[in-house]
């Protein structure tokens, strides 16, 4: 498949498309500015991007709803130009709590639907008005769940996941890898002792030679083996740049010597919940 910044989307079983590169909008609320993820997504969107990743617990979802009406009013974009996932989060794991949970975040969007709905982690915490329910003793209070479903998986050239891609290649089914670009590296969720993705020095040689960043070498990859990527960023220059990847391509080489990067690295371990019985993270996949 020849991609460009027109034409990257991967189609599913479903008769829909998704677009092999999406914004990603987590970004510490505490420490991000209100109004970056409006301004973000909305620049993303005039840059061509048709993919926006978000959440109702990046506590942003009502700025990334207003960019696409906004760009919709405007008439740069349709809606169905766009493709947007939302999740669930762990306190609304119940199945009775899905649909109503669901149409608080298409209220909180101001948009008919949301065209994917994951699971945004399968470790359940107790339902309720809390987001990060605890004791009196400051202990999270998790949730049994029966887990029926699929959810994103970190991919990037320090975890490459083979095995997962073949499984996934041989079911036709499509991977969205997060953290793309080895994360924001905020210690209070990421494990920051593994060494830095866009420092890589094969990354950076394989850039220089076709006059890219690290980080477009890191997405290029990725797409270009038909994983769907959702690099976040809140800067203007950076949201382009990670757009600027369909005119140049990898050799055969140059992906296989990318592939051997792999060192099985998850930067996003989420270690402060391991001791959930539904713990994602010791298992191989
Ligand atoms: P990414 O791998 O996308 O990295 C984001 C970080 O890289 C930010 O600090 C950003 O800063 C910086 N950055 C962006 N572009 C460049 C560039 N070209 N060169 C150098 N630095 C760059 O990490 P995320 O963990 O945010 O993952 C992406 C998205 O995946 C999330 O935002 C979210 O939508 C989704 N996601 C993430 C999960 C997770 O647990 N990590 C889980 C589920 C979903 P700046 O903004 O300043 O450019």
């Amino acid at each position: 498949m020849s991609l460009t910044a027109e034409r990257h989307r991967i189609p599913l079983s479903d008769g829909n498309s998704i677009p092999l590169l999406g914004l990603g909008t987590y970004a510490d609320p505490q420490k991000t500015p209100k109004g970056s993820c409006l301004e973000s997504v909305k620049i993303a969107i005039d840059t061509g991007y048709r993919h926006i990743d978000g959440a109702f617990v990046y506590y942003n979802e009502h700025e990334v709803g207003q960019a696409i009406r906004e760009k919709i009013a405007e008439g740069r974009i349709k809606r169905e130009d766009i493709f947007y996932c939302g999740k669930l989060w762990n306190t609304c794991h119940p199945p009775e709590l899905v649909r109503p949970t669901l149409e608080k975040t298409l209220k909180i969007l101001q948009l008919d639907y949301v065209d994917l709905y994951i699971i945004e982690l399968p470790m359940a915490f107790k339902p309720g008005d809390a987001i990060y329910p605890t004791d009196e003793n400051g202990k999270m209070i998790y949730h049994e769940t029966d887990l029926c479903a699929t959810w994103e998986v970190e991919c990037h050239p320090y975890f490459t996941q083979p095995k997962l891609l073949e499984f996934c290649r041989q079911h036709d089914i499509v991977i969205v890898g997060y953290s793309p670009l080895g994360t924001s590296r905020d210690e209070t969720w990421v494990n920051v002792s593994s060494p830095p993705l866009l420092k890589d020095p094969v990354l950076n040689a394989i850039g220089k030679k076709y006059n890219k960043t690290s980080a477009q070498v890191a997405l290029r990859f990725n797409i270009q083996r038909g994983v769907v990527v959702i690099p976040k960023s809140f800067n203007p220059q950076r949201i382009r740049e990670n757009f600027q990847i369909f005119d140049f391509s990898l050799t055969e080489k140059e992906m296989k010597e990318i592939e051997a990067l792999n060192k099985n690295v998850r930067y996003v371990e989420l270690l402060m919940w391991r001791d959930h019985p539904e713990y994602p993270f010791s298992d191989e996949y």
